[in-house]
């Protein structure tokens, strides 16, 4: 079976340099047409990770979320595990402007409009890393759910209590969604 490798720091602190731009370089490469389309789609993503929340925890399990967005690190380092492992896109519209949902396991995404559509399936064929942290690979025997925002990205993975400290550290108390 082919392994994640989960990121060290440094990586992370690396790839964030290299990837996540100013909205000002944004405006100045892209023009503020497409700035526009990035924060709306951004607004999206938060806007339906509220939504899907008690979906993926189906009540049984706490879920967290990140809207708007200050849980970047973590985010970062769980999709970096999930494209070490290989994202499969599941629906023709992930190289779009569209917004997108990641699974972190088993590495999915698809645009938000398709993945009620594929949800069915993923669930169906089940994890394949049982009891793995998505986001340092510790193996435990209860991950809680969580949604990170990464730009125009949702990012839904399960991690270990440590990491889930982490993660609501790094999450203001007011951008949380109501218990
Ligand atoms: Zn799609
Ligand atoms: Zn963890």
């Amino acid at each position: 079976m082919r392994k994640r490798r989960f990121p060290t720091d440094a990586e992370v602190d690396r790839w964030i340099a290299d990837h996540l731009a100013d909205l000002d370089v944004i405006v100045a490469a892209y023009g503020p047409a497409k700035a526009d389309q990035i924060q709306a789609a951004s607004r999206d993503t938060m806007a339906l990770s509220r939504r899907l929340a008690p979906l993926f925890s189906a009540g049984r399990i706490e879920f967290e979320s990140d809207a708007p967005g200050p849980g970047t690190r973590m985010a970062v380092r769980m999709y970096l595990a999930a494209e070490s492992y290989g994202i499969r896109p599941a629906c023709p519209h992930v190289e779009t402007d569209r917004p997108l949902t990641l699974m972190c396991d088993p590495p999915t995404v698809s645009c938000t409009t398709c993945l009620p559509l594929i949800l069915p399936g993923l669930m169906f064929r089940g994890f394949r890393f049982n009891h793995v942290c998505d986001h340092c690979g510790r193996q435990v025997k209860t991950l809680a759910a969580v949604a990170a925002t990464l730009g125009c990205m949702m990012i839904h993975g399960h991690v270990c209590r440590p990491c889930k400290s982490a993660f609501l550290g790094a999450v203001a108390p007011h951008s949380r969604p109501a218990e």
